[in-house]
């Protein structure tokens, strides 16, 4: 039986990440991903997705994303640089093996997939998020008879051609998505609060260098005042929605009913479509049987969980590290974690 030292569960940017940290060590370690590509989320989007973070705080650590086209990456550009970083420093990935159940027998980690059972000293889950979509429960949801959707499944406004469709979230996806949608079919968008979007002459660069200073500084409080990793950048989609006028967004609705949705104030109006843009929860199905899973977290020291101090969590948010859900931000919790992993085995020889 191969007891590897470290299995890397998926093989997205946070898992070649934390692989590039492990790759000089004298580790045998492994990444199992659940896709036959590389690209994790990033191939489950909307064809038109135009990153909101520009080239250079699209890279992962050690090799720099090779300029794209406009200004913001377009989707395949950030897929073929994922491609060609795991093809530059081949990575051990067997792709096609979604893990279902990780346990623990006698000190060793047991991990079983869809491909067979692997084992190993220490796991770093990197799951991500975009197995775990989440929609917000409404009153009679399931009454209405037309169409809802999650961000992760919508592709293209073809469907809504000529329809009446609700876009929920005020966030990147909620305005990319509006933006497209509003010109096949009329479109209304809901937000929690008025959306923010960061203003045109400050784009994306700005949003993440004040992150990198403020988190040098460790003063993410005051960062999370002043910026917010969270506020609509100004992409071209978006920058010709706002010309066109599109992005009036109401507050939530009451309930639904058959045809469409029951306003607070009692209204009633027709929708064809709901599209939820409403994010993602940590995906640590997998992580069940371990018991360490509480309110859809796992409790961390830094990446390191607590409870099953063999197990190290990387890229799910600010609970695993101050943007650690982002391209840019996720390589300084990688490294942290990978250094974490070899003096835990330097201190165990
Ligand atoms: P993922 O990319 O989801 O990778 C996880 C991998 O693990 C996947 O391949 C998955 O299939 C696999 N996996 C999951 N479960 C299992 C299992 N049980 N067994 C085996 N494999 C499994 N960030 C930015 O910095 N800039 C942006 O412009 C930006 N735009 C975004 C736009 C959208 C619409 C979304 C949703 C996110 C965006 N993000 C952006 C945030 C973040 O960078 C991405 O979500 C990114 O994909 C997270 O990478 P990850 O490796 O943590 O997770």
């Amino acid at each position: 039986m191969i007891i590897y030292d470290t299995i890397i569960i998926g093989g997205g940017q946070a898992g070649l990440s934390v692989a590039y940290f492990l790759r000089r060590s004298s580790l045998e370690y492994l990444i199992l991903d659940n896709q036959k590509k590389p690209g994790g989320a990033w191939l489950e989007t909307w064809e038109s997705l135009q990153l909101f973070s520009p080239t250079q705080f699209s890279s992962i650590s050690g090799w720099q994303m090779p300029k794209s086209k406009g200004e913001y990456p377009t989707k395949k550009e950030f897929i073929d640089y994922l491609n060609a970083y795991q093809e530059r420093y081949d990575f051990p990935v067997q792709r096609n093996t979604a893990v279902i159940q990780v346990e623990k027998e006698s000190g060793i980690f047991k991990i079983v997939t869809n491909r067979g059972v692997f084992h190993a000293k220490t796991v770093v889950s990197t799951t991500g998020t975009a197995k775990n979509p989440f929609v917000p429960n409404y009153p009679n949801q399931s009454d209405f008879e037309g169409t809802q959707l999650h961000s992760v499944e919508y592709r293209n406004p073809m469907i809504f051609n000529g329809k009446k469709v609700l876009v929920v979230g005020g966030g990147n996806s909620g305005a990319q998505i509006l933006s497209e949608v509003s010109k096949v079919a009329e479109a209304k968008w809901v937000t929690l609060e008025p959306p923010q979007f960061m203003p045109e002459d400050i784009d994306g660069r700005y949003l993440f260098n004040q992150a990198n200073s403020s988190y040098l500084d460790n003063n993410t409080q005051n960062f999370e005042e002043e910026v917010s990793l969270s506020d609509i950048v100004q992409v071209e989609s978006v920058k010709e929605g706002l010309k066109r006028g599109i992005y009036k967004a109401v507050r939530p609705f009451h309930s639904f009913y058959k045809h469409g949705v029951i306003w607070q104030n009692g209204e009633k109006e027709v929708f064809h479509a709901v599209i939820w843009c409403t994010g993602f929860r940590a995906n640590l199905q997998h992580l069940e049987a371990l018991n360490i899973i509480e309110d859809n977290r796992v409790k961390t020291k830094n990446t390191r969980s607590l409870k099953e101090p063999n197990l190290w969590l990387v890229g799910y948010g600010k609970w695993t590290g101050f943007a650690s859900a982002t391209i840019y931000g996720v390589g300084k919790t990688a490294r942290a974690t990978a250094n974490e992993i070899r003096a835990h085995f330097k201190t165990e020889s």
